[in-house]
Parts: C-alpha cells; sequence; structure tokens
C-alpha cells in the first residue's frame, strides 16, 4: 500500500515523525508537509504566489517534501507531482491538539484529509488532545492499528475519516466510539490588549475550544471521557432537506 502524509503542523512536528515511522508498518509512505505551521488555515490553497518545496533530510537520507503552503496544497502536490503511482490512503497528522466540534471546519489538519478525498482516495485525519504531555509514537502506534481495522471494512473510495485521540493518559485511549461531530458551541474569545506603542491588538479563540459545549455522544464529548472517536464526515455541505423546501417558493425572474 502506498501513503501519502501530511499534517498541518509543519515538517518538523513530532506527531508528523511518529506517525510516518509507524504507517510505515502498512506501506510505502510519502511525507508531504508544509515548511511552517499552518494550524488553522483550513481548506486554504496558494494561488497568488509560487509554492516553493525543497526537500528534507534526516540521517542523510531523504525524508520528505517541506513545501511553503497549507495541508491541501500539500495533498494537491503529493498527488500530482510527487506520488508516483498514487497513493491508496492520504493521512493528515498527527496534529498537536484535538479537532473536534466545529473546529473541523478551521483545521489544517482535517483539511489535507479533505483534499485528499478530493482526489477519491481514502483520507484520515489524526489528532491528539493535549492537556497532559503528549506521547506521539503511542499514539501513532494506536492510529496505524485502528486505520488498519478501517481499511478492513474496505471504506468507499473518497470516504473521510476524522479520528481523534484522548490526552496521553495510562489506559487510555479506553476505547473507540465512533461518534458525530458537536455543533454547539458557548461563545468565542478574543484578548484584547496594548502594545508597546500604545496600539491595541487582540489575540484570537485562546479559550475557544475549552468553550465548546459538550453534547453527548459527540466527539467532543466522548474524548473528554478518555475515548478515541471516529467521525465519518463528507464536505458536502448542502442543506439537502432545505433545497426541497426552495423549490416550492416562486423566485423572482428576469
Ligand atoms: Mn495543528
Amino acid at each position: 500500500m502506498r501513503i501519502l502524509l501530511t499534517n498541518d503542523d509543519g515538517v518538523y512536528a513530532p506527531g508528523l515523525a511518529a506517525l510516518a515511522e509507524s504507517l510505515r508498518r502498512l506501506g510505502e509512505v510519502t511525507v508531504v508537509a508544509p515548511a511552517a505551521e499552518q494550524s488553522g488555515v483550513g481548506l486554504s490553497i496558494t494561488y497568488l504566489h509560487p509554492i516553493l518545496v525543497r526537500e528534507e533530510y534526516r540521517d542523510g537520507e531523504f525524508w520528505g517534501h517541506a513545501v511553503q503552503g497549507s495541508p491541501a496544497d500539500c495533498v494537491k502536490l503529493g498527488m500530482l507531482e510527487f506520488c508516483d503511482p498514487e497513493p491508496d490512503l492520504v493521512v493528515s497528522g498527527i496534529n498537536s491538539g484535538s479537532n473536534v466540534g466545529i473546529n473541523v471546519l478551521y483545521s489544517g489538519t482535517v483539511a489535507g484529509a479533505i483534499e485528499g478525498a478530493f482526489f477519491g482516495k481514502t483520507s484520515v485525519a489524526v489528532s491528539l488532545a493535549q492537556g497532559t504531555p503528549p506521547d506521539y509514537p503511542a499514539a501513532a502506534d494506536y492510529a496505524t492499528q485502528v486505520i488498519e481495522t478501517l481499511l478492513k471494512t474496505s471504506p468507499p473510495a473518497g470516504s473521510l475519516w476524522n479520528l481523534n485521540l484522548p490526552e496521553t493518559r495510562p489506559g487510555w485511549p479506553l476505547g473507540l466510539k465512533p461518534v458525530r461531530m458537536a455543533v454547539r458551541r458557548r461563545y468565542d474569545v478574543v484578548e484584547k490588549r496594548t502594545d508597546p506603542r500604545g496600539r491595541t491588538y487582540f489575540w484570537s479563540g485562546i479559550e475557544a475550544i475549552r468553550n465548546h459545549e459538550p453534547e453527548p455522544d459527540t466527539d467532543l464529548f466522548e474524548i473528554g471521557q478518555g475515548y478515541a472517536t471516529l467521525t465519518p464526515l463528507h464536505f458536502d455541505l448542502t442543506n439537502h432537506r432545505t433545497v426541497a423546501d426552495l423549490e416550492s417558493v416562486k423566485w423572482p425572474r428576469a
């Protein structure tokens, strides 16, 4: 099996290295990752300026491609340029921090997997909650087992999966729960400060993740209980029921 691996924390992230090593149990891994951190960029792409790529070497050997762009850029380049033949699987992570609730929509990690799904590949985003010192090798080993199990179910081409692991604690994850994505949020936080020259500046979202309201049977809730969560996603944002409702409305015409 051939695997394209990306992330949003950048090519030097410990979660990326751990997952690259662990995924090699399943097949050949090609790493295409952002040269610098891209957390929170969502599905952004680079098209107003060129995308520079350099080769990253470790212990004297080629290790991966470092891309001056977003996770979606990395997957595009991986698919179109660096993987020949095409990969069977696209994996994004391990992200430093969970990607649960509506953070899924901001996540560069999940976006890497979405881009893989666009290309018709089975794609998995992997994130590890923080709070205790993270054990990335253990998380990578667990994630690889989950991916192996998932692949045995023969997921359809282009299927998209969001895997979250609870923070590193003895005995965690307690198991894996297939759950939906939480969608409620309580409030956003923006901290207003003053710089040394008297100008106002803001820090955005520092507490926003913790302020999510946990709904039972969701990724946000179960990860806090010590479970890994697996959420099947789709990128069709259409509200299908409402489309039907709108058909009965008399819309203006020219
Ligand atoms: Mn990140």
